[in-house]
């Protein structure tokens, strides 16, 4: 121990830190001090996004956290509660503060992947699933940001457009014979080129194809633009490297592209329109098997990166860990986003022993779950035959044990 504190790894550029809430919060103090701490010399700047630090800073702190990531290139988030009307007697609220996630997202305007991370033994309910699929979901409009009607009786429903000179643009929706219903969505080029771009830029950092999809065929302007806007970009800005590293971009219809995906092997990035992204996620992350092990990574179009696990703050654990009872919380993705991070400000300050360490910090985990030692959600899924149930902290420490080994 005190040679590793000698020896540890330098940082050179400070990772932004998000700190969060209950149970993830726990378990990121212990993650920092058993896992990161004797390892590294960590360099970070923190922020404190627990509710309570939100709430007496009117959310800035959410705001400077994003921004600090604009500056600093890549940030590491733990979970955070997004206040509901139970949160704001809970937490005395000054207000209903936004989702942090949302705040973030529309500062950075990223696009989040997720990913499952894959162990031996806990085996995917598609069977030929062998490599993580990655969920791309664009997080800006259509139904997310509707209009709605609903109609009452006869009467003609029209898609307006006034341009800002005043000119305008109409389309028949429907001649309305009885009662009904009306829904008008929008999505901006803007968005969607981001979109475009961050699904190309994480294709090339993790040299995985990257497949698209819509129903272009039906919808022949509103899902045709997104294609033709990813194949433009496509063409002018990333077809040359994707050719360079042997990747693909590969466009097809919704429908067919669900199944191809569960005839695949996995092992791609999956572009999905937003609600596409919200449905096929859910999916994609129940098939593989826990929400525990799922990653979760926001890249902007510019490059910026934030990482953070999929799950929340498992508040459930939380309260039983406030009562003094034992908790069995898996702290994998979490450390995963830790590794991302250090892996990420590696590979951008040139710290080959960061990325290395990340490398092996990564295996550790795969490593102790692989050699029969878990947390208790996972024991339930495992086709281990005796597996060692720890609790949050025990498994933390296995990890440790399994990484001293690995160093
Ligand atoms: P959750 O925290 O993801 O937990 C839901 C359930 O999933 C847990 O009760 C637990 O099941 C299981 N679970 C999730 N992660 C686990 C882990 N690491 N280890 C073991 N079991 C795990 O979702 P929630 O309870 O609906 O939400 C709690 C808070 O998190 C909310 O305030 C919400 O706003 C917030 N949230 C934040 C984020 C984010 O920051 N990215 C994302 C989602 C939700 P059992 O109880 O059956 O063991
Ligand atoms: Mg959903």
């Amino acid at each position: 121990m005190a040679e590793q504190t000698m020896n540890r790894i330098q940082m050179t550029t400070p990772l932004v830190e998000m700190d969060g809430d209950e149970m993830t919060r726990i378990l990121w103090r212990m993650i920092k001090d058993e896992l990161l701490l004797p390892y590294i010399d960590l360099k970070t700047e923190y922020y404190d996004l627990g509710l309570e630090c939100r709430n007496a800073t009117d959310d800035q702190v959410t705001v400077d956290s994003a921004n600090a990531t604009l500056k600093y290139g890549v940030a590491v988030k733990c979970a955070t509660i997004t206040p509901n009307a139970a949160r704001m007697t809970e937490y005395n609220l000054k207000e209903m503060w936004k989702s942090p996630n949302g705040t973030i997202r529309a500062i950075l305007d990223g696009t989040v992947f997720r990913a499952p991370i894959l162990v031996k033994g806990i085996v995917p309910y598609v069977g030929k699933w062998s490599k993580p699929i990655t969920i791309a979901r664009h997080a800006y409009g259509d139904v997310y940001k509707n209009t709605e009607i609903k109609v009452p009786g006869p009467g003609r429903a029209e898609l307006v457009f006034t341009a800002e000179d005043g000119t305008e643009t109409r389309e028949l929706i429907h001649n309305f014979t009885g009662a009904g219903i009306l829904q008008g969505i929008h999505n901006t080029e803007k968005s969607i080129s981001s979109f475009a771009r961050a699904c190309f830029g994480y294709a090339l950092d993790t040299r995985q194809d990257l497949w698209f999809a819509t129903k272009d065929t039906i919808s022949k302007k509103y899902d045709h633009t997104f294609k033709d806007i990813f194949q433009e970009i496509y063409d002018a800005e990333y077809k040359t490297r994707f050719e360079e590293l042997g990747i693909e971009y590969f466009y097809t219809l919704i429908d067919d592209a669900v199944a191809r995906v569960i005839r695949s092997e996995g092992g791609f990035i999956w572009a999905c329109k937003n609600y596409d992204g919200d449905v096929m996620s859910d999916m994609v992350a129940t098939a593989y098997g826990d929400l525990s092990m799922m990653t979760s990574v926001l890249v902007s179009p510019s490059g910026v990166y934030e990482y953070e696990a999929a799950h929340g703050t498992v508040q459930r654990h939380y309260y039983k860990h406030l009562k003094g009872e034992e908790t069995s919380t898996n702290s994998i993705a979490t450390i995963f986003a830790w590794t991302g991070a250090l892996r990420k400000r590696g590979e951008l300050d040139h710290i080959p022993e960061l990325m290395s360490f990340a490398d092996k910090l990564d295996q550790a985990c795969i490593k102790t779950v692989e050699g029969g030692k878990m947390t208790r959600s996972l024991a339930a899924i495992s086709t281990c035959e005796k597996p060692v149930i720890l609790n949050s902290l025990e498994f933390i420490q296995a990890i440790r044990e399994t990484l001293e080994t690995l160093l």
